[in-house]
């Protein structure tokens, strides 16, 4: 053969590839169904984790489902039911858009899809070996299991750190998606380790449930609640107060429409925000959350989504910034009751 000659890969090694960028770790795939799930519309989302991740990792949502007749192409490259046309690239409201995450999971991983829809009688399954549909028990909603990670890339599974540290990383990804979420139920099992229960959450008032939960219950002690408005930009969330600072920067939550980011802007508006009150080395702890059109935000950078453009990022870092030194001001103003009992 000469070695010289262009020829297409194979599915199976595009999509393995593919997979290099989505699917780093256990946490990877889980941030990847639970957005499915949400993109669905679910109320509740039920999760078990075997094995740090590395055995099995099953979400399980009540949303629309997949039609039958989908349900192979969902672990196909390049297919998804919530893109249309390239218009529509420029203002995407749901997690995903790619139709990257399946195939790409499905490829180094052993995965089972079961969906059923309500106006169909019976579930049906298929699997990455086996994409012929078969009739399945499920109520209305979809299962996805994946087990046995990297199974057919030993090179990937020495990647893997300890037990330990997967965990941590599923535990954290959890976090966040249970965070961007208030409205939605969640169960969570890692391994024997941890158990975790949320029930959804109608009204704002009862949101320091979760977030004690989450956050612990110091954080939601110390910290402000802000809400502010420019044009139809919206932050909101709770910033702590900066003697409440923290070694580590395990409190740290920024949401952009529903999405979880990280952000240079937005870390340097909020470091810059607590300014010399804040030890150096030192963290603050937040969770906040920024809502504004679609069309100022670009997701669509990398893969994972995890990093974004602004197309006025001077005006978000502006506005991020004078927030949170009002909301910092009013936790300096206000007396603490704890410290006065
Ligand atoms: P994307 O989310 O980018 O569209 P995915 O590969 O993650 O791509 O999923 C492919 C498609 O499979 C989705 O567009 C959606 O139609 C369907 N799908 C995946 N998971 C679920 C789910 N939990 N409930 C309903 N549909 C799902
Ligand atoms: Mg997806």
């Amino acid at each position: 053969m000469n070695e010289t000659r262009i020829h297409a890969l194979p599915l199976h090694l595009a999509n393995q590839i593919a997979a290099g960028e989505v699917v780093e770790r256990p946490a990877s795939v889980l941030k990847e169904l639970v957005e499915n799930s949400i993109d669905a519309g679910a109320s509740q989302i039920d999760i078990i984790i075997e094995g740090a991740g590395s055995q099995l990792i099953k979400v399980t949502d009540n949303g629309v489902g997949i039609h039958p007749e989908d349900l192979a192409l969902a672990l196909s490259r390049h297919a998804t039911s919530k893109l249309h046309s390239s218009e529509q690239l420029s203002v995407i409201g749901s997690l995903g858009f790619r139709g990257e995450a399946l195939p790409s999971i499905a490829s180094v991983t052993r995965l089972s899809l079961i969906s059923k829809q309500a106006e169909h009688d019976c579930a049906w399954q298929v699997r990455s070996d086996q994409l012929q549909p078969e009739p399945a028990a499920h109520p209305n909603g979809t299962s996805v299991s994946v087990a046995e990670l990297f199974f057919n890339l030993p090179a990937r599974r020495r990647f893997l750190r300890s037990n330990k540290t997967e965990l941590h990383h599923l535990i954290t990804t959890f976090y966040r998606l249970a965070l961007s979420r208030f409205d939605i139920g969640f169960s969570a099992r890692f391994d024997e380790q941890t158990s975790i229960k949320l029930s959804a959450l109608k009204s704002a008032d009862t949101y320091s449930q979760r977030l004690a939960k989450i956050c612990g219950q110091a954080f939601v002690r110390d910290a402000n609640y802000l809400e502010q408005s420019f044009e139809d930009i919206h932050l909101s969330g709770w910033v702590s107060k900066p003697s409440a600072h923290r070694a580590q920067t395990d409190v740290q939550y920024f949401f952009i429409n529903g999405r979880v980011i990280k952000d240079r802007v937005i870390n340097h508006a909020i470091r810059q925000a607590y300014g010399d009150l804040l030890p150096s080395g030192r963290q603050a702890a937040y969770v906040l959350y920024l809502t504004m059109p679609l069309d100022r935000v670009d997701v669509n950078v990398h893969p994972t989504k995890h990093e974004v453009r602004f197309r006025d990022a001077r005006l978000i870092h502006g506005l991020i910034n004078k927030a949170i030194q009002e909301a910092i001001q009013e936790t300096l103003e206000k007396t603490d009751p704890q410290t006065e009992l």
